[in-house]
């Protein structure tokens, strides 16, 4: 289907939906957009391919607001208020940034919406939910918390939407959200977004969708064409040397860097920051006040590179990334789309570079095949004294965390948790600065295409406080 002429009036959606994306600078709708609003607004089930930054967030939430028009009121009546539609995500990140969307587009209307997550006392949520919502945004174990405490009724529950599906899989919370659909009205309407489609997704939809239909906008494990990636092949004890000299010689700003583990992230932080490099390091054990200062730091242009672990940098919704560097690159190769998908959202342009040791060849063959293409490789010009290689013990490597980080999603009641997927070892090696490619990312926003161009990635949060 041809999405190119298709305004957001022309998808029949209601004045003061329209009102409030005129006001943030929405000018049409993007692909996913297009195609999703219909078949949600006909009350079809829906399986969507999207990874974040397409604009998934309003394909689901601009139709999901028009279809709870009609039940708004302006009572204040918590019995007016009950939860309609409940949106579930992954990470505390998501759900916020989730939220905040939905409140812009529906600040026109009476609607009420709220978002719960772990990691912050429970009693500071349920005033707010006594009060009443139509749209919750919640984290799968937050929300089992709080229907533990009976602090919220899912009866009138007539929209369901998982986002991120792939990726709560991954975080082990099939049993959380079996747990949840089990306590839902069998009369609803379900979404589901996923970026990727494994066996397990598929699997994952037959049980909760009903007949859906399925819009890609995208091919399934594609990688996003405003992304030039590249490959630097480096001995792992060389990374270090080769990390630092891309970030010092390139004129991004901002770099998200991911690594496997979270001691891995930590301790390259750390170093960094030795050599004069503002870096901090964002995974889940760190408190969640010092993953807002991190960010914040990050948003604010204070903090030149966020070394993050995949579970950490899940569901950030930066905006302008123009630079991720896999300085380790993921075991399982649709993480590699995840990451590289932190840059070239919207339109936008992007660089993701990977540091491949020889012990990761095998991984990077792997990603190949996943996105159907081969990753330019270039080589790195390192001066032998940058090198590490010779400084590092080889008890280092020995020491080095094995496993995957876990879904860290503090709840109140404890509850197993299973864990991510295993993975296993890893690596370091130097680079050459071939000119200016690597690090010019200019950013032309095909979408919100009339809003000032900003110079540091914002959170959606952060766009939402200056509305
Ligand atoms: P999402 O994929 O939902 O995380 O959205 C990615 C970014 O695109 C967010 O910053 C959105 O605010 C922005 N966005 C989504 N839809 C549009 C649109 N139709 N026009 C302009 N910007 C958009």
């Amino acid at each position: 289907m041809s999405t190119e002429n298709i305004s957001f009036a022309s998808l029949n959606l209601a004045p003061e939906i329209l009102k409030a994306l005129d006001e943030f600078g929405y000018t049409t709708p993007t692909p996913i957009q297009a195609q999703a609003i219909p078949i949600v607004l006909q009350g079809r089930d829906l399986m969507a391919g999207a990874q974040t930054g397409t604009g998934k967030t309003a394909a689901f939430a601009l139709p999901m607001l028009q279809k709870l028009l009609p039940l708004a009121s302006t009572s204040a009546s918590p019995a007016r208020h009950p939860i309609r539609a409940l949106v579930l995500v992954p990470t505390r990140e998501l759900a916020i940034q989730v939220e905040a969307s939905v409140k812009v587009y529906a600040k026109h209307s009476p609607l009420r919406s709220l978002v719960v997550y772990g990691g912050v006392d429970i009693k500071t949520q349920t005033p707010h939910l006594m009060r009443g919502v139509e749209i919750l945004v919640a984290t799968p174990g937050r929300l089992l918390d709080h229907i533990e405490q009976r602090t919220l009724q899912l009866s009138q529950v007539q929209m369901l939407i998982l986002d991120e599906a792939d990726r709560m899989l991954d975080m082990g919370f099939m049993p959380d959200l079996k747990r949840i659909l089990a306590l839902l009205p069998k009369q609803r309407q379900n979404l589901m977004f996923s970026a990727t489609f494994s066996t397990e997704i598929k699997k994952l939809s037959e049980e909760f969708l009903k007949d859906p239909l399925l819009v890609e906008v995208a091919r399934s494990n594609a990688t996003n064409e405003n992304v030039t990636q590249k490959v630097y092949h480096v001995p792992q004890d060389d990374k270090h040397a080769l990390l630092a000299q891309i970030l010092n010689e390139t004129e991004t700003k901002q770099v998200i860097v991911f690594t496997k583990t979270k001691l891995t992230a930590s301790r390259l932080a750390r170093q960094l920051v030795r050599e004069g490099i503002s870096a901090d390091a964002i995974h889940g054990d760190k408190s969640q006040l010092e993953r807002i200062q991190a960010l914040d730091a990050f948003k604010n242009g204070k903090i030149h590179a966020l070394i993050a672990t995949d579970v950490a940098a899940r569901g950030l919704d930066i905006d302008q990334l123009p630079m991720v560097i896999n300085y380790e690159i993921p075991s399982a190769p649709e993480d590699y789309v995840h990451r590289i998908g932190r840059t070239g959202r919207a339109g936008a342009l992007g660089v993701a570079i990977s540091l491949v040791s020889p012990e990761e060849e095998k991984y990077l063959v792997e990603i190949e095949k996943l996105i159907k293409r081969e990753i330019p490789k270039e080589t790195s010009n390192l001066p032998a004294r940058g090198r590490a290689s010779s400084e590092r013990s080889h008890h280092d490597r020995g020491n080095r965390e094995k496993g995957h980080e876990r879904a860290t999603e503090q709840r109140s009641t404890p509850r197993p948790s299973p864990a991510k997927k295993s993975s296993d070892p890893w690596f370091d090696k130097p680079y050459e600065p071939t000119g200016a490619t690597t690090t010019k990312a200019p950013a032309p926003q095909l979408y919100r295409s009339n809003k000032p161009k900003r110079e540091v990635a914002a959170l959606l949060g952060g766009l939402q406080a200056k509305q």
